[in-house]
């Protein structure tokens, strides 16, 4: 049952992981709320797609965060989905890597597996490889804050978490303020070295694989069976059930302002839809600079926005493959494969390394008798938009060469790979872009630097009294937690604006 003692009105632009849950919150708060997305399906950078009878989930390869009531996050997907009735595995591996001249690193996800292990491989390190596990079990204690980077926490609050977590205070001002590169480069092992270059991009704050960790070891990150096609159906039921309103292939194409309020979107041919409160729920740049018509893209935004650094440009390659042609252990970041001749994924990146994911543990996604594995490569975002745009015959040569590359790589090292290969698809970050208008076709919203964890972005447009903005650009690391979070975090903000206490009961 709705609340239908309190009807005022908001819109909700995009149907992404954010706008279904803002949707579905403000439904259980009594509000009467539409999603307007442009594509033909919700899901976002989530959304999955059919390649003859396969189910392709675009994210969702590696993990959904919060999935065991020991989290923060438990309570919120509870409050949303059915679940306890999901099902999820949870990886043995961080990740694995086989280097051409070193010897493979299985990193496992028990901590007390991981401390043996990595004292093996390098006990000339041992300190530095104690402090780190220390850094992973003050975050295992206390779990991280995911909604609020510590250094934008009120005085008050800060004052409460100074004095109840005093130890995880110290152990996130150390982590978020250094790379894993610069870790990478205090190892004497060169060994060791290698394997914390492969936790995370290199200029990512250490807190952001020492935290995930902390979750792996709690087995309260896993694998969802279905992927991204379970999460959004969820997610979907949820807000139709609560009585929400889904508009499909609805692009938002201008925000109307009058006074200082933001009172419709305008969704083209003169149409427009008013509301009482906007939520958007799509990308940031997008709605500055088209939306707003780049009016309240003041020096002030512009220049905060200078301090983030998008996650690292993705193509990714989808390949069909027969059963039990070949095994590759389950990891929660990848299989990843040196290679022994590196490829150029674009004119300026030489690909170094393969990052594969088996998704065989999911027999919900392919007929029985494939699997499918992805193969991720980064890559330069303006490239693949160009050529898009300017040549879309050499775009599509460009993947399928791509595609043959790699798939030459795989038979190296996988002898007879290609004679299982069922089918194989290239998507690139241009068509990210396309489909969802992501900044730089960027997956995952910003990458999780030092500078970038630091730095709290409004989530309101300054000088307009009603427009929120919620999703995975508002949390450096971005991804479904952050979009959850804010998306929660943004209905509970127009609750207290409306004087009403925010439920989570329909
Ligand atoms: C391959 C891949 C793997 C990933 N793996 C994981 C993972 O394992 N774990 C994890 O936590 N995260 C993962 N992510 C990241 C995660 O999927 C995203 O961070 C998250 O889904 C972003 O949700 P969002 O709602 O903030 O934004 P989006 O998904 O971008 O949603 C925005 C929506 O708004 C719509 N829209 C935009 N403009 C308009 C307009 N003008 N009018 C109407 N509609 C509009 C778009 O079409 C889109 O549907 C992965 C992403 C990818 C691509």
């Amino acid at each position: 049952m709705i609340k239908l003692n309190y009807r005022k009105k908001i819109i909700i632009i995009g149907a992404g992981v954010a706008g279904l849950v803002a949707g579905c919150y403000a439904q259980m708060n009594g509000f009467e709320s539409h999603i307007f997305e442009k594509e033909p399906h919700a899901g976002g950078l989530c959304a999955s797609w059919k390649i003859e009878d396969l189910t392709i989930p675009t994210a969702l390869y590696f993990f959904l965060l919060g999935n065991t009531p020991s989290t923060n996050l438990y309570n919120l997907w509870t409050e949303l989905l059915p679940i306890e009735e999901f099902s999820f595995i949870t990886p043995p591996y961080f990740f694995v890597t086989e280097y051409t001249n070193f010897p493979p690193c299985f990193f496992p996800t028990s901590l007390e597996d991981l401390g043996q292990y990595l004292l093996q491989r390098a006990p000339q390190d041992k300190l530095l490889i104690q402090e780190m596990l220390s850094g992973i079990q003050t975050f295992i204690e206390y779990e991280l804050p995911i909604d609020r980077a510590y250094a934008r926490a009120k005085f008050h609050q800060k004052w409460h978490q100074l004095i109840n977590q005093f130890p995880l205070l110290l152990a996130t001002q150390k982590w978020a303020n250094i790379t894993v590169k610069e870790w990478a480069n205090s190892m004497q092992s060169v060994l060791l070295a290698q394997d914390i270059l492969q936790m995370a991009s290199p200029e990512s704050a250490m807190l952001y694989p020492l935290a995930l960790l902390a979750y792996a070891h709690q087995r309260a990150v896993g694998y969802l069976i279905g992927g991204g096609t379970k999460l959004i159906q969820a997610l979907q039921n949820q807000y139709m059930t609560l009585g929400g309103n889904l508009h499909l292939n609805t692009e938002v194409k201008h925000i109307r302002i009058r006074s200082k309020k933001a009172v419709a979107v305008g969704l083209g041919k003169q149409q427009y839809f008013a509301a009482d409160y906007i939520v958007a729920c799509c990308d940031l740049y997008h709605l500055y600079r088209i939306l707003l018509q780049g009016e309240y893209f003041s020096p002030k935004i512009a220049a905060q926005l200078e301090n983030f650094k998008p996650a690292t440009p993705m193509l990714l390659i989808m390949m069909g493959i027969k059963k039990n042609s070949f095994n590759l252990p389950f990891t929660l970041l990848g299989y990843n494969l040196q290679l022994t001749n590196p490829i150029f994924s674009s004119p300026n990146t030489l690909v170094h390394y393969l990052k594969l994911h088996s998704l065989a543990h999911d027999p919900t996604l392919t007929p029985s008798e494939y699997f499918l594995l992805t193969v991720q490569l980064p890559t330069e975002f303006t490239y693949w938009h160009q050529l898009y745009h300017n040549n879309k015959r050499q775009y599509y040569k460009q993947k399928q060469s791509l595609i043959a590359q790699v798939i030459l790589a795989l038979e190296h090292r996988f002898p007879g790979f290609a004679n299982h290969l069922v089918f194989s698809e290239a998507v690139t970050p241009a068509a990210f872009w396309r489909h969802t208008y992501n900044f730089q076709g960027s997956y995952a919203g910003w990458c999780p630097t030092p500078t970038g964890l630091r730095q709290y972005l409004n989530r309101t447009v300054e000088e307009i009294e009603n427009l929120y903005i919620a999703g995975h650009w508002f949390q450096a690391g971005g991804g479904i937690p952050a979009a959850a979070i804010t998306a929660q975090n943004t209905i509970q903000a127009i609750c207290a604006k409306e004087k009403l206490a925010f439920g989570v009961n329909a």
